[in-house]
């Protein structure tokens, strides 16, 4: 991103947020050179993001990938896609900050996580096993034995 007032390429992101129509992304950006400060309003789907797998191959980032998986863990429950929308919203605020090229696939799938057991712990535990590839029923009954402990506090 090139600096308005010297031209300079030498600016970088300082705060990132998500601006009031919910699908662009406003950055405060500092220019290196001449350290002047401005605003700018980044589409989503227009900042670069990789994604790298935990095969350690890396594709685009897909906000339709994140939406589906947490489509298909809240099946059948109360969850409404304004919800769903809602939470992909703040992942997505949350991975798209810095200037972040990359993120880690198992970053994503934490953050969806962290949300979905405050939303929904069906959808939280469907989510998880899939996401954990639980080995075996024992890793998975110790995640809801876990959850169930917390939901008691
Ligand atoms: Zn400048």
């Amino acid at each position: 991103m090139k600096c308005p007032f010297c031209g300079s390429d030498n600016t970088r992101v300082i705060d990132s947020r998500p601006a009031d129509d919910n699908t662009s992304i406003r950055r405060r950006r500092v220019c290196d050179d001449c350290n002047k400060r401005f605003t700018t309003y980044e589409k989503v789907e227009t900042i670069p993001l990789i994604v790298i797998k935990k095969d350690n191959t890396r594709e685009q980032y897909d906000r339709n990938k994140v939406v589906g998986g947490i489509i298909r863990a809240c099946h059948k429950r109360p969850v409404s896609i304004d919800q769903i929308n809602k939470l992909a919203d703040e992942v997505e605020a949350a991975i798209f900050t810095g200037e972040g090229k990359e993120v880690e696939s198992t970053m994503i799938g934490q953050l969806v996580m962290d949300k979905l057991s405050e939303l929904d712990p069906v959808a939280y535990v469907r989510f998880a096993s899939v996401y954990r590839e639980f080995k075996d029923v024992d890793t998975f009954m110790n995640e809801l034995a876990k959850m169930l402990k917390d939901e008691k506090k």
